[in-house]
């Protein structure tokens, strides 16, 4: 920068997601602004992939890319691996884990989602959430390890070794639901011929009365059904009212045994929000003008996942990764209009739709502003797309993700365990493990 130049606006951004690359990418090459991304990963993760990692379809490296690739060939982005934990909004000023402080002319807060489990007892410590890649893979690595068990000793069936008890019909629940039925029956059945496969149930339980919630009538019928011939038990109206290291209470009375109770229950704002002294509302998250700006604190952003954004209905946009990306560039473009002296707009939301995919050949997808419905391979065509478009939004390349989707129909996983030690389960850890078992359900 030469003597003449205007001073630069410092930008920091919080969270590589989708929202903060966003923003960071829509601000790359624009010289009046200097930004700084923090993410406590070096990596931007690809949450709607999961999934698939989880199921052991895909690896680690396909739905996890360097943030620093990202942004090589911007030199006004760069980024820092630090974890925050503070921020002060006076001063515009966030903390690190490290000690490090970063301060800005403006603060943009998009650290994304962490699971919610509703004070439910034992929930956090003896459940398996999916909202990061170390989920997923920690997720596969104990469905692998209970048949790896079961296979040296069958008897570990008798304590609900191969019953998996998924928490929550939404679109989390249901679609592991789906992919871990399918696991089981075109993966683990051939790479286990000594194992009685057809003992192994997978339980999806939701206090609610339909699966996919906040789907159409017609979804939740199709997606009840796809789940059920795949082999899922349906357990609606009835909450989990504790988890214990080998079962899983229920509020009909009943008890399951388990080894892998995985955890679609609910989101909440990333913990840091609670550190931040901004107001929070509903899911713990930042409640935000509908320019994406903090009232009453001026150059305050907060994004995505985050965030309660406004829809002109007066309800929140609901957290998911179009809503997230847009938000991201809309902050951008709101942040260069206050420097350049233009007035801040509203943001404008573009509805993709909603979509889940439940298994080969059985998607739901509500496309569009008007939420027209599909299903089956359609619904998968679109859900492909609106995902490939999500990627490149975040990165320029989609060759794996387009590989995945031609070759799902006849793709078949590997089960490797990578840190066997860390997947061991202690099968004596449970003094309490309740009278029924998965025989009784
Ligand atoms: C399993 C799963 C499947 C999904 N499937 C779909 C789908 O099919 N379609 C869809 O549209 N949406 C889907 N979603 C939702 C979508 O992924 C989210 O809405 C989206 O990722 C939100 O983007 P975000 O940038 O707000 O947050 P995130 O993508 O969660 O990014 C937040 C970032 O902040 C970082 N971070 C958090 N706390 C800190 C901290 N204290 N310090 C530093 N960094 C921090 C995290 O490491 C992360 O990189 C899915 C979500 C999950 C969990």
């Amino acid at each position: 920068m030469s003597e003449a130049d205007p001073p630069r606006t410092n930008v920091v951004i919080v969270g590589g997601g989708f929202a903060g690359v966003g923003c960071a990418r829509a601000l790359a090459g624009h010289d009046q602004v200097q930004v700084t991304l923090i993410d406590r990963n070096n990596f931007h993760q690809f949450q709607p992939l999961l999934y698939q990692v989880a199921t052991a379809q895909l690896a680690r490296g396909d739905v996890a890319y360097p943030l620093r690739a990202l942004f090589r060939d911007a030199p006004n982005v760069s980024v820092k691996l630090a974890e925050v934990t503070q921020v002060d909004p006076a001063t515009r000023t966030v903390t690190t884990a490290d000690g490090s402080s970063y301060g800005a002319d403006v603060l943009v807060l998009a650290a994304g989602s962490a699971a919610n489990f509703f004070s439910v007892p034992g929930a956090e410590e003896h459940t398996l959430p999916l909202y990061s890649l170390d989920d997923a893979e920690r997720l596969r690595e104990r469905i692998i390890e209970v048949f790896e068990a079961v296979d040296r000793e069958p008897g570990l069936i008798d304590e609900g070794a191969l019953t998996f008890v998924v928490v929550g019909a939404g679109a989390t629940g249901t679609e592991i639901s789906g992919a871990l039925a399918e696991m089981i029956t075109d993966t683990m059945t051939p790479e286990f011929p000594d194992v009685a496969v057809d003992a192994a149930q997978v339980v999806l339980v939701d206090h609610g009365q339909a699966v996919l919630g906040p789907f159409s009538e017609g979804a939740h019928e199709y997606a009840a059904k796809a789940l059920d011939e795949a082999g899922v038990t349906l357990r609606l109206g009835t909450g989990v009212t504790e988890v214990g290291p080998g079962h899983v209470g229920l509020s009909d009375g009943a008890t399951i045994r388990t080894r892998c109770v995985i955890w679609g229950g609910g989101i909440a704002a990333a913990p840091v929000a609670a550190h931040s002294g901004l107001p929070q509302g509903r899911g713990s998250r930042l409640e935000v003008e509908p320019d994406l700006t903090i009232a009453a604190f001026p150059g305050i952003y907060a994004l995505g996942d985050f965030a309660n954004i406004p829809d002109p209905a007066g309800a929140s946009l609901p957290q998911l990764g179009s809503v997230a990306l847009q938000s991201g560039r809309w902050a951008a473009k709101n942040i260069l209009a206050d420097i350049a002296g233009r007035p801040r707009t509203p943001f404008d939301y573009k509805d993709k739709g909603i979509m889940a995919m439940i298994g080969r050949n059985a998607a739901v997808a509500e496309v569009g502003k008007r939420h027209h419905e599909l299903h089956g391979t359609l619904a998968f065509a679109a859900w492909l797309g609106v995902h490939a478009t999500l990627m490149t939004g975040v990165r320029n390349r989609v060759d794996a993700f387009i590989d995945w989707g031609s070759d799902y129909f006849g793709h078949r996983g590997h089960q490797t365990l990578d840190r066997s030690e860390a997947a061991r389960i202690d099968w004596g850890d449970d003094p309490n493990p309740g009278d029924d078992h998965a025989g009784a359900l």
